[in-house]
């Protein structure tokens, strides 16, 4: 039960996209899709991170980055715990 749920984001450089669908079709979660010719992360939350689609971008255009939840509950935690010092009765 020690088993994290990790999620990915998706760096993805417009600039240099040229909307070749490459990742697209290489992505075995259909997480990506084009719009406007540019790729796009359509279902980031079905990504299993196998960077299948950063490895076959010709151009480097986009990346993948592990994003761990215990970090980001973590930082989620901090804001509620600091009661403003005006608060005061
Ligand atoms: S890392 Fe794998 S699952 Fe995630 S978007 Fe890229 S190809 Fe798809
Ligand atoms: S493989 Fe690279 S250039 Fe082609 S659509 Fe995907 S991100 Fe854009």
């Amino acid at each position: 039960m020690s088993e994290q749920k990790k999620s990915y984001s998706h760096v993805i450089r417009e600039r240099w996209c040229k909307g070749c669908g490459i990742c697209v079709a290489f992505c075995p979660k259909k997480v990506l899709a084009l719009k406007n010719g540019k790729v796009v992360a359509e279902r980031p939350e079905d990504c299993i991170g196998c960077r299948m689609c950063e490895y076959r971008c010709p151009d480097l255009a986009i990346e993948i980055h592990e994003v761990q939840d215990a970090a980001t509950s973590g930082a989620e935690l901090v804001d509620p715990a600091l009661p403003p010092e005006a608060h005061h009765a």
